[in-house]
């Protein structure tokens, strides 16, 4: 098993890291593999490299030419500042350049403490690694920008959280791992050079057009909010709550990164929160977009050393990128919501239609995921799946009628519209009571229900006979649901 590594950030970024090694696992035994993902990074898997994959990928053995490193970074924790984080339970392994000549880093998480573990043990237990695994899995299925998992090797070790676990590690696969709180740390503790370095590798790395710019590190700013409004106006439109939006979870690449305590909204409610520890609410559903705009003013304070250096008239445009997020985000989301609501081209009234929308669906507890599937469903001449969707028969009638309108100005046909919104609205997500009892199977040693579940959720658009309960809205009974951090 060759992975042929060519690892810049080890090479020009010294300063930016500290070396680190894997603690050897006890007995590593293979969970799952990603082949599909290996493909598409251009390793070439057969059987008889799966003794030696395990291996390396349980941190039990390092591959020729691996560097393994953690990276250092601060960040924003709930609104306070962490000038010491870093890579605490995960081990930069290198990284490759795929066949398309895309480049990728390849990271051990829960192989062992680091310079950077505090008091932290290093270690990830096998739920959260599996729900990593998944959830990341469907969000690429969505098309939404993310880490991928390329596998998750059980170590045979016990892991202490409120109670001990089986332990694992997953094998992450990401186009970087530089986050907002890399920034952050550099700009708190080293000052303007350094961040000046960073600046230039991630432009090199990332966006290469931005090179040439006259100020690159404020084209930089201006890329990252760019990709930041793309992604969370993503999230909202799946339903996705990330729970843990601190500026150190927070990738430049514009990836969805760190999946924690995260989840997906059954019935809409604005204000729908996962997280145990998120008490207050800060990273509430509706409240994702707020916090992309703080979080991106953070980043900015940290440029700004960098981009006053160049020319300090800049500081006062990069203060203007900032003050433009919330219209920005607007402007990126309605298109997001019309391609949802199968509208074409933009008509006065959208905005209007939009939010009605959303008080709409929150007033009559609708299923998030399931509607936009029904009223695709309501154009091809089938109400019944909206019907089950509402508490009484006319319940949304006004709202319904004024998108069919809207939708009859079009010069498309209904069902043209019906398949263009299938193609964009998931049937199937990973519904949080299935991907609960998924994990509890695992844990207790039964991978079935996790690894049938997985092969759903990445073919979330085309519909599939037999697999109704895994469309679903939650059953009404069923406990609200906490997701908890000890990941
Ligand atoms: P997260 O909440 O996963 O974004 O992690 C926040 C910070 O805590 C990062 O610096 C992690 O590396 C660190 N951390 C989380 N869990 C552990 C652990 N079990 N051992 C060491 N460090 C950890
Ligand atoms: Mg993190």
């Amino acid at each position: 098993m060759d992975f042929a590594f060519d690892n810049s950030f080890h090479d020009r970024m010294e300063g930016f890291y500290a070396p680190a090694e894997a603690v050897t696992p006890s007995a590593p035994a293979l969970l799952t593999f990603n082949h599909p993902l290996a493909e598409r990074l251009g390793l070439e898997v057969d059987s008889a490299d799966m003794a030696e994959l395990v291996r390396i990928l349980s941190g039990q053995g390092l591959p020729d030419g691996a560097n393994p490193l953690a990276l250092a970074y601060a960040g924003h924790q709930f609104g306070h500042f962490s000038p010491q984080l870093g890579d605490g339970r995960a081990l930069l392994l290198g990284e490759i350049i795929a066949p398309d000549g895309a480049r990728f880093d390849i990271q051990l998480k829960g192989s062992g403490p680091t310079a950077f573990s505090r008091n932290g043990d290093g270690k990830a237990a096998i739920g959260p690694v599996l729900r990593e695994f998944l959830v990341s899995e469907a969000m690429a299925a969505m098309g939404v920008p993310t880490t991928r998992a390329l596998a998750a090797v059980a170590t045979g070790d016990r892991v202490q959280r409120e109670r001990a676990h089986p332990g694992a590690v997953l094998t992450r696969i990401a186009s970087s791992h530089i986050r907002v709180g890399t920034f952050q740390f550099f700009a708190a503790h080293f000052g303007a050079d350094h961040v000046v370095q960073l600046a230039d590798y991630s432009i090199r790395r990332h966006f290469p057009d931005l090179a040439e710019a006259a100020n690159p590190s404020l084209a930089l700013l201006d890329r990252v909010i760019g990709l930041q409004c793309e992604l969370v106006a993503q999230w909202l439109g799946v339903g996705f709550i990330h729970g843990v939006m601190n500026t150190d979870n927070v990738a430049i690449s514009g990836e969805t990164i760190d999946y924690g305590p995260c989840a997906f909204m059954d019935r809409f409610a604005v204000n729908t929160v996962f997280s145990s520890i998120d008490a207050n609410g800060r990273y509430a559903y509706g409240r994702q977009p707020q916090i992309l705009h703080w979080n991106m003013a953070r980043f900015a304070e940290a440029l700004l050393p960098a981009i006053h250096r160049v020319s300090p008239a800049d500081v006062d445009a990069a203060k203007a990128l900032v003050e433009a997020i919330p219209v920005r985000f607007r402007t990126i989301w309605h298109a997001r919501v019309r391609e949802k609501l199968g509208l074409g081209g933009e008509g006065t009234d959208d905005g209007e239609l939009i939010d009605t929308l959303f008080d709409e669906l929150e007033e009559h507890g609708v299923d998030f995921t399931s509607f936009f599937r029904a009223i695709a469903m309501l154009l091809r001449g089938d109400e019944a799946m909206l019907q089950s969707l509402l508490p009484a028969r006319d319940a949304m009638a006004p709202w319904i009628a004024q998108w069919w309108e809207r939708i009859a100005h079009e010069t498309k046909g209904p069902l043209e519209h019906a398949d263009a919104m299938d193609a964009v609205n998931p049937l199937y997500i990973p519904r949080n009571h299935l991907v609960e009892a998924a994990l509890d199977a695992a844990e207790a040693g039964d991978l079935a229900q996790w690894l049938e579940l997985l092969e759903v959720v990445r073919h979330p658009h085309v519909i599939r006979p037999g697999y109704e309960r895994f469309a679903a809205p939650a059953p009404k009974d069923a406990v609200p649901y906490k997701t908890f951090c000890g990941t």
